[in-house]
């Protein structure tokens, strides 16, 4: 990421309701709580937005976080946590994020090589399956989903808002990055999916870790979409086929119009989950 631009990145705020805004860049969505009681910031992208971040919060009348949630261990999510350890802020997480933080790391997928994060970048309060803040009038929950995007998946639900962040377990209108190397999995995506929507209604609104704010409709049919795609790989499964044979197959081609028009190419994204497919227990 060298000659990346970073001076010329602008975040574009989204008012989602009373104190609560998305903050759309680059990497995962934020969210964040202004209020009496302090900011709190769910996701940080990368290092040298963490300036443009606090600076934004602030003219929207916040000040430099209390409080951040990573929603899972990944660099575009978690790239600014060492400046904001550094500046006070109190980083939170599920257990795993914490582990694999800690060590070194590759993504295959992006060919990326990970180094172990110093400790300030490290979450120094970690939870098992969930914790909620009390915190600017409302209750935010933030709760586990199991080998979904990641091992360490956060979903975050603003109760008095209804809203909820999801983290990466969505990516609202593409096919989704699953971290199969690191406990992934698809059908752990489609529960927590579905996790989401049984807790939601009309009216919640719902963020992507990536892609658009968007709402219960647009999440199920993107479960729905993931789903049939799910059944079709086990039926390739069980007959017996490489991830290699698979792509040759073109197993999501009646829905690559649709979804396929994110950074992973049809052919990559079947590729990462066949190669993490699990079948169902007999
Ligand atoms: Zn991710």
């Amino acid at each position: 990421m060298a000659d990346h631009h970073w001076d010329t990145i602008e975040y574009q705020t989204i008012p989602i309701k009373e104190n609560l805004y998305v903050m759309i860049a680059e990497g995962g969505n934020l969210a964040v709580s202004i209020g009496e009681d302090g900011t709190f910031l769910i996701d940080d992208q990368f290092a040298p937005l963490t300036g443009k971040i606090v600076d934004k919060i602030k003219k929207m009348g916040g000040d430099s976080p209390r409080f951040l949630i990573n929603t899972h261990w990944h660099y575009d999510h978690t790239g600014g946590n060492e400046n904001l350890g550094k500046a006070g802020t109190i980083i939170v997480a599920q257990d795993n994020v914490r582990k694999r933080l800690s060590v070194d790391s590759r993504l295959t997928a992006f060919n990326a090589d990970i180094p172990a994060s110093p400790k300030q970048a490290l979450p120094v309060i970690t939870f098992g399956t969930d914790t909620s803040f009390h915190l600017n009038g409302e209750t935010i929950q933030a709760f586990h989903v199991h080998h979904a995007h990641t091992d360490g998946d956060t979903v975050v639900h603003f109760k008095n808002a209804n809203v909820i962040h999801t983290g990466d377990v969505w990516f609202n209108g593409f096919y989704p990055f699953i971290d199969v190397e690191h406990g992934g999995s698809l059908a752990g995506v489609i529960a927590a999916t579905t996790t989401i929507i049984d807790m939601s209604d009309e009216n919640t609104v719902i963020i992507p870790g990536h892609g658009p704010v968007g709402n219960k409709a647009a999440l199920m049919e993107y479960r729905n979409m993931l789903r049939n795609v799910l059944t079709r790989l086990r039926e390739l499964k069980a007959e017996g086929k490489t991830a290699d044979e698979v792509v040759v197959v073109k197993p999501t081609k009646e829905l690559d119009a649709i979804w396929g028009g994110g950074f992973l190419k049809p052919d990559q994204w079947v590729n990462i989950i066949y190669s993490g497919l699990e079948m169902p227990d007999k």
